[in-house]
């Protein structure tokens, strides 16, 4: 890991959206939303997982999510857009899918 004077200020810098140039597409967005996007895994002895930076910088700022969200605005619309489609679009897929599959066994 960086320096964790720097990596501070980087999710500081990124909380305030200091780069208000970078942009992410609609389709990136919609993707990692039907994708769900990974972030790093809970520290734990057991595995081994461990975010540093997530220590210093807090779970919704830590370097994993700076990576690949340019601005904490699409992390939050990320967020929603993930909820909406889990509860709504991939219920409802699942539903008609499972449907379909019954009523084949009819
Ligand atoms: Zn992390």
């Amino acid at each position: 890991m960086k320096d964790i004077k720097d990596e501070i200020r980087e999710a500081e810098n990124w909380k305030v959206d200091a780069n208000p140039g970078v942009y992410m597409s609609v389709n990136e967005l919609v993707t990692l939303a039907i994708r769900g996007f990974g972030t790093c895994k809970k520290d734990s002895l057991k595995t081994g997982d461990y975010c540093a930076s997530r220590k210093y910088c807090g779970e919704d700022a830590c370097n994993c999510i700076r990576a690949s969200f340019p601005a904490p605005e699409y992390y939050e619309l990320y967020l929603r857009l993930r909820e909406y489609y889990l509860h709504n679009v991939g219920e409802a897929l699942l539903e008609k899918i499972a449907g379909e599959h019954m009523r084949e066994k009819q």
